[in-house]
């Protein structure tokens, strides 16, 4: 649940990233990050049964960079809404499913 911080709602998942239009900022300990469009991340987690909390949703990053290093996959430290405009978009579905997934999720 988005948590609320003096008059700023502060989201805790991409779905609600994408209700309060913020991007996803994901950073690793090596100081790389990426901003991610809400829209295309909630998406592909939502096709892929993926919870979509931000503690839940580490697991399924890894960091491009330290894995070119080091062969490893690095978790990020920190997935966290930010104001900044996206770096990252991934697709979304035609208009009509979109709806349907917005509506469902609203309840
Ligand atoms: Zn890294």
């Amino acid at each position: 649940m988005a948590r609320n911080e003096g008059n700023r709602i502060v989201p805790t998942s991409l779905f609600e990233c994408l209700t309060w239009k913020q991007a996803v900022r994901v950073a690793c300990q090596c100081g790389h990050f990426n901003h991610f469009d809400p829209a295309g991340l909630w998406w592909h987690f939502h096709r892929k049964g993926w919870s979509d909390e931000f503690r839940d949703a580490r697991e399924h990053f890894y960091c491009r960079p330290c894995r070119i290093a080091g062969g490893v996959l690095v978790r990020p430290v920190s997935i966290e809404p930010c104001i900044h405009w996206p770096i990252v978009t991934l697709p979304v579905p035609g208009e009509r499913e979109w709806k349907r997934a917005i509506a469902r999720m609203r309840g």
